[in-house]
């Protein structure tokens, strides 16, 4: 498998404080690649810095294209949909002008009909409540239509950031089980951002740890989850 993501030694810069250190690190085509660290390692830097978000050197390279030079909107354009820490709904709009909004874009309406169709088709629970304003979902089907949304753009990469952020257990492995079946039937590869490393790791083919900025260890997220230390800090077993 080729990689859909790459990203080669790359800084990333707040005013005045750096906080990625030449970080290296890859998203297969088709794979699900998670990245665990702890607060503040710089997980959600790191998907900023793909989407262009934050001051940023090194390369970036989706799909055989470089594009760390290229502006946020270029960068969902192509094909990348951020799924934000936060989620990054509008509250005060239905689930349906969410989902509307995030295709704004897309000028062939009876095709983003059918997508709507599509994605709800994963998300039972938002069709039921096509209506109802977004801010008055619960935690859990909020982090469902913000999935949502990133799939209306039909991406062939999701950036997830933190999607079992403040849930309970059951509704975190429903969400993961959505993501599962997302990734395998729409082939959309996934960079995935997680403190929930045994969920991560479970789900994830390969994946990536960060400590202080810089990418520390890699390999496929079995090998991850064999590793003494990594089960001592992240797995806690
Ligand atoms: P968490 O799990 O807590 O979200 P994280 O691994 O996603 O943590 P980042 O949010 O990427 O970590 O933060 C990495 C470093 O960058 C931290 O030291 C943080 O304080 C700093 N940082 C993050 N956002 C900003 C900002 N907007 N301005 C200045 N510094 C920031």
């Amino acid at each position: 498998m080729a990689a859909i993501l790459e990203l080669k030694n790359v800084d990333a810069h707040y005013a005045g404080t750096q906080a990625l250190f030449g970080v290296d690190c890859a998203v297969e085509r088709g794979g699900v690649t998670t990245l665990l660290g702890a607060n503040g390692a710089g997980k959600t830097t790191t998907l900023r810095a793909i989407c262009g978000m934050v001051r940023r050197t090194g390369e970036i390279w989706f799909d055989g294209q470089r594009i760390d030079g290229k502006s946020t909107e270029d960068i969902v354009r192509m094909g990348i949909a951020h799924v934000p820490e936060g989620r990054g709904t509008f509250t005060n709009l239905t689930v349906q002008d969410n989902l509307n909004l995030a295709a704004h874009a897309r000028r062939n309406r009876a095709e983003v009909a059918r997508d709507e169709e599509r994605v709800l088709g994963y998300f039972p629970r938002l069709k039921e409540r096509l209506r109802q304003q977004a801010g008055t979902l619960s935690g859990g089907e909020q982090q469902m239509l913000a999935i949502a949304r990133g799939l209306m753009l039909k991406p062939r990469l999701m950036l997830l950031d933190e999607p079992s952020f403040g849930l309970a257990p059951l509704v975190v492995r429903e969400i993961f089980q959505i993501m599962q079946r997302i990734n395998k039937e729409e082939s959309v590869s996934i960079f995935l951002i997680e403190q929930n490393a045994a969920l991560a790791l479970e789900l994830a083919d390969d994946a990536y740890l960060i400590e202080t900025g810089r990418v520390v260890m890699s390999g496929t997220a079995a090998t991850l989850r064999d590793d003494d230390a990594i089960r001592r800090t992240y797995l806690g077993y």
